[in-house]
């Protein structure tokens, strides 16, 4: 019921929402239901927001958040979490058409667990009720020569707020270099998992900033940055499958550089 009261909601206010100018960054998962119906939604998805907002890359979004550097026109750029196998299979095909990559926030040790434990890593830590594979390496090694970029998320989806210190160099630092090593590229930045501000703490933080050129996290959207800081960066939560008047409406906050 209450999902139900949210969608008529976000549908009627949706409507007369006006997205507003700014460099949104989206933080999604996956493409949910059958892949043909899926692409096809994300694809009609996207051919509506680009009628009225500029797609861009990645990187360049950051560029343009961090300088500030982006005048009065509507910026949108993609980010997808956890490393779904339909990142590869779905995502890149559709934002193909688009020209513009995304960047994908992956789990070394949901990769590289064996496979029948691969499709309870993320139904164990409740992310999702659904099982879903990740990408092998050697998509993940693809996408990035497609000019994706391929960004931490800690190695084993680790609730950051809660973890102690000693514990960085295992979850953190070895999830970097492990990337580092699969991609052959430098691994710049850091989601960190489930997003919200609760979810990382002070010293997490300080590790994060000394080891990554950017932090993002997916909280707090309204604003371009957390805890007064230019390095770290808010996206804003949306998935692929939802309709485009709940999009427009998340989009229409005027975001602020405080
Ligand atoms: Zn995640």
């Amino acid at each position: 019921m209450r999902q139900l009261i949210r969608h008529i909601y976000l549908s009627s206010v949706g409507w007369f929402s006006k997205i507003s100018p700014g460099v949104h960054i989206m933080n999604s998962h996956y493409l949910d239901g059958p892949q043909d119906e899926a692409m096809d939604r994300f694809y009609n998805l996207l051919r509506k927001l680009r009628s009225d907002m500029e797609f861009v890359n990645f990187q360049d979004a950051v560029e343009m958040v961090s300088k500030n550097n982006f005048g009065n026109g509507k910026y949108l750029s993609f980010s997808f979490d956890d490393g779904y196998r339909d990142n590869y299979t779905s995502v890149w095909p559709v934002l193909r058409q688009f020209n513009v990559n995304a960047c994908v926030f992956v789990n070394p040790g949901f990769i590289d667990i064996k496979q029948h434990n691969q499709v309870n890593f993320f139904a164990e830590k409740h992310h999702t009720k659904k099982v879903r594979k990740p990408m092998t390496w050697e998509m993940i090694r693809q996408l990035a020569s497609a000019g994706f970029k391929i960004g931490d998320h800690s190695y084993n989806h680790i609730d950051l707020g809660i973890l102690e210190p000693a514990k960085y160099p295992l979850e953190i630092l070895m999830s970097k270099q492990r990337i580092e090593r699969e991609i052959g590229e430098p691994c710049e930045y850091f989601a960190w998992p489930y997003g919200k501000l609760h979810n990382i703490s002070q010293p997490a933080i300080d590790y994060l900033l000394e080891n990554y050129e950017y932090i993002f996290s997916s909280d707090n959207s309204n604003a371009y940055f957390s805890y007064n800081n230019e390095r770290i960066i808010n996206r804003r939560h949306f998935e692929a499958s939802w309709p485009i008047h709940h999009v427009k409406y998340f989009l229409s906050f005027r975001k602020t550089t405080k």
